[in-house]
């Protein structure tokens, strides 16, 4: 990846932009690809260029998707990464979760004890001074263990109820990456972010189910639609509110 050599700054903007209270850094990068495309990443504006566009070409993609980006973030539609924090609340499953981390002198290693609304930990004193660092990293790793086999289950639950198509693995990413599931028809594999179980319940089945009916057809067909809707006649609804919030998925929630 190239970035932003010192002859394109002269002709591209490569500033800084102050939304909301927020400054954004554009990074620029010329890249041996087809299309310009674009992003937006916490407080970061990502936009890669073709690299043998012409300068002309250059300039005019580059400020048109530097508006649309713009206008992303004043939506605020784009993807921030998942923090956890002391005292936070979170939705998991459609089911508000609180955080809440106890520092204690006597003991050596961190514990975790989840019931169901609060996720308590407790944590040696040592950790105090990178306290929100550990924290998030903790609840991360616990999460994302903890999650496993609940979204495996749902999987396997919702396709033997459905579909009994034959799926040779199960994976669960993220939730640093940021489309909610995917599936890889050839191989029988179903790959669901860790993001979308910040979802209710039923949008979450509603991803799983898109995915899962992929298995038969690759595509975004009549067919694969009519498939969708067969199981899910709501389906729409569903992706409507799924498209509203999903930006907001795994967020704390602002009291
Ligand atoms: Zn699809």
């Amino acid at each position: 990846m190239n970035k932003i050599s010192n002859t394109d700054t002269v002709y591209l903007d490569n500033d800084d932009v102050y939304i909301n209270g927020v400054n954004y850094k554009i990074n620029v990068y010329f890249m041996n690809r087809k299309t310009i495309t674009g992003s937006v990443e916490d407080d970061k504006i990502i936009i890669k260029i073709p690299v043998y566009f012409s300068k002309e070409q250059k300039i005019k993609y580059y400020a048109k998707l530097r508006e649309k980006l713009i206008k992303r973030i004043i939506d605020g539609k784009f993807y921030k990464t998942l923090n956890f924090f002391n005292n936070e609340e979170i939705i998991i499953m459609g089911k508000p979760i609180k955080i809440s981390a106890l520092f204690d002198s006597k003991i050596k290693r961190t514990s975790i004890n989840f019931n169901g609304n609060l996720l308590s930990l407790k944590i040696p004193i040592k950790y105090k001074d990178t306290e929100n660092e550990y924290i998030d990293k903790i609840v991360k790793k616990f999460l994302s263990k903890w999650a496993y086999p609940i979204l495996k289950d749902r999987i396997e639950f919702l396709n033997d109820r459905f579909f009994r198509f034959r799926i040779n693995q199960i994976i669960i990413y993220g939730p640093k990456k940021t489309i909610l599931g995917s599936c890889n028809y050839k191989d029988k594999k179903i790959y669901l972010n860790l993001r979308s179980l910040f979802a209710p319940s039923d949008m979450l089945d509603s991803v799983i189910i898109h995915e899962l009916a992929h298995l038969k057809y690759p595509n975004h067909s009549k067919k694969f639609w009519n498939l969708v809707l067969s199981v899910m006649p709501d389906y729409k609804t569903r992706k409507k509110w799924l498209n509203r919030n999903i930006y907001n998925l795994g967020l704390p929630i602002k009291n």
